[in-house]
């Protein structure tokens, strides 16, 4: 068994403008690093085209078609401040959204333990009806929603330790008792939303940090109120949005994680994920715009799945 890594090149395509943070090197970066041989086992595989029956699981087909329609024959349509769409971006999205759904359906038939989904755009902004902060589709909420259609997961989990909170994943989560967020992010900072009295039914668990906070606290957030609540929930499928902009050297936002503390969350993940799914998790990336910061942490938050599968 091992664990899967799940690519496209179309992500490379979805062209965000000069001196966008969110840029096609980001991949890049994350290629070179995973191209050294402690990688060697990682099963590679390409991102198939997420169908729009999935999307619109928690897309409106309206909003769908906006999105597909916007699209500009050449150069870039801004969609709102921060959010851009090229040429590339609906093929780029298709394969973003793909990639998480690909891995869920390879580890349900058992041929991958866990996965990361090195993809382009990012997901966690988007809400049902609305693209923002750099996101179109919400991956990780269509691949939890497809888990429970296509599979029959009756509880699934997202945990999201990107520096910004995931406002569209909580929206699409917000009335579902069967389906649990829990999210640490610097408040305040974009979106603005992810306060701790934000709770959904019962199975939305924030946990803002301050800026300047660093993997002490990062560490006890979780230790204190996200993974007791993980535990308690015992979801039959773990999700993972992987944004590494918690990192100190990145330049969106102010905490100071190292690489050591996104190992260490990983490895928490996966002591869940063990202990209540069979080991059951996809990763998918969302932020992280320092390319040394970003590479370096996806590299050991990767090796750690691998740990974990070997
Ligand atoms: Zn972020």
């Amino acid at each position: 068994m091992t664990t899967l890594f799940v690519s496209h090149p179309a992500c490379l395509l979805h062209d965000t403008g000069y001196g966008h943070p969110e840029r096609a090197d980001r991949l890049r970066a994350i290629d070179d690093a995973l191209a050294a041989p402690a990688f060697k086992a990682l099963k590679r595989e390409q991102a198939p085209r997420a169908e729009l029956t999935a999307i619109e699981r928690l897309h409106p087909q309206a909003y769908v078609e906006m999105i597909r329609a916007s699209i500009p024959a050449r150069d870039h349509k801004m969609l709102d401040m921060d959010t851009v769409v090229s040429p590339g971006s609906w093929e780029a999205a298709l394969r973003a959204t793909g990639a998480s759904i690909h891995a869920v359906d390879q580890i349900m038939a058992g041929k991958a333990d866990n996965a990361f989904c090195a993809v382009r755009p990012p997901g966690h902004h988007a809400e049902p009806s609305r693209a923002m902060g750099f996101c179109l589709f919400n991956s990780i909420a269509i691949a939890a929603l497809h888990a429970r259609a296509a599979h029959g997961a009756k509880r699934v989990a997202v945990i999201d330790f990107d520096v910004h909170h995931g406002n569209g994943t909580q929206a699409a989560f917000w009335s579902d008792r069967d389906l649990f967020y829990g999210s640490t992010h610097q408040m305040p900072l974009f979106p603005g939303t992810g306060a701790l009295d934000e709770t959904g039914v019962g199975n939305i668990f924030n946990a803002p940090l301050k800026p300047g906070d660093d993997g002490d606290d990062f560490r006890a957030a979780y230790e204190n109120r996200i993974l007791p609540a993980l535990d308690a929930f015992a979801p039959d499928f773990l999700l993972v949005s992987a944004g590494f902009d918690a990192h100190v050297r990145d330049p969106l936002a102010n905490l100071r994680l190292v690489e050591a503390d996104f190992a260490w969350i990983t490895g928490k993940l996966v002591e869940a994920a063990a202990k209540h799914c069979g080991g059951k998790l996809v990763s998918t990336l969302e932020g992280g715009y320092d390319l040394e910061a970003l590479a370096n942490s996806t590299a050991v938050h990767v090796e750690t799945l691998m740990g974990a599968a070997s």
